[in-house]
């Protein structure tokens, strides 16, 4: 493993290093890697340094939080990444400042954001656990998930995203998402996006050709509460 750095700058030195790494091991560009710094918890403050260090895609899971820190920032040049669990109360106020929406993983927040003029650019999220409470369709209500999204004028289906269970070797569940991948592709062929990789696999998901990366911890440091 690498030191960590142990100042922001360094951080993302390194983590942006890394990802050349591994894309170039992949026989990959790391232009065509987008990663996205997962800053829920952190004050805006974190949100400007960041963009001072060239960051430009910004990820948050929890729309409260999200839209507080949105508007203490607005005057910077920034894509504003939705990644959590998301009530259908809440999808219409979420696409007033994220571009992108992650965690599409029902039919109601199709509903919900169909309700409102934005464009937004979705993932379909995949529960790729045992459980199914957690965030995602589950697998085998994939097509139909998507055959709504497909219907939807405003909605912009990129592709999947999926977190990987903590109890399993990452690239195994990788394995996996590939599989649904395809199975979305074969309805909507230019959904090949691919929101795989957070701070303890996005080696492993760039590997397996991740194009969007979710990266908290590796960059910004423990999380000041919680998560
Ligand atoms: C918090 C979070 C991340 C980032 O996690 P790290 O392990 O800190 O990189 C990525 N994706 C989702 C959905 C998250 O909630």
């Amino acid at each position: 493993m690498h030191p960590v750095g142990d100042t922001l700058e360094a951080r993302v030195l390194e983590v942006q290093e890394r990802i050349a790494v591994a894309a170039t091991a992949a026989g990959r560009d790391p232009a065509d890697i987008t990663t996205i710094v997962v800053t829920k918890f952190h004050p805006a403050q974190l949100v400007r340094d960041l963009y001072a260090l060239g960051i430009r895609h910004v990820g948050e899971n929890r729309h409260q939080e999200a839209v507080a820190k949105h508007n203490e920032v607005a005057d910077l040049d920034l894509t504003w990444h939705f990644i959590g669990q998301l009530q259908s109360n809440k999808a219409r106020a979420v696409a007033e400042y994220a571009r992108v929406i992650h965690s599409l993983d029902r039919p109601s927040l199709v509903s919900a954001l169909s309700n409102q003029d934005r464009q937004v650019d979705v993932f379909i999220e995949i529960n790729v656990t045992d459980v199914p409470g957690r965030g995602g369709v589950l697998p085998q209500e994939l097509e139909a998930l998507c055959d709504l999204v497909l219907q939807a004028p405003v909605l912009n289906l990129r592709g999947v995203m999926a977190v990987a269970p903590v109890d399993e070797e990452p690239a195994r569940a990788f394995e996996r998402v590939l599989g649904y991948a395809a199975r979305v592709q074969a309805m909507a062929p230019a959904a090949r996006d691919l929101s795989i990789g957070m701070s303890g696999d996005f080696e492993e998901a760039i590997a397996v050709g991740a194009t969007h990366l979710r990266i908290g911890t590796a960059i910004t440091g423990k999380r000041p509460t919680g998560a």
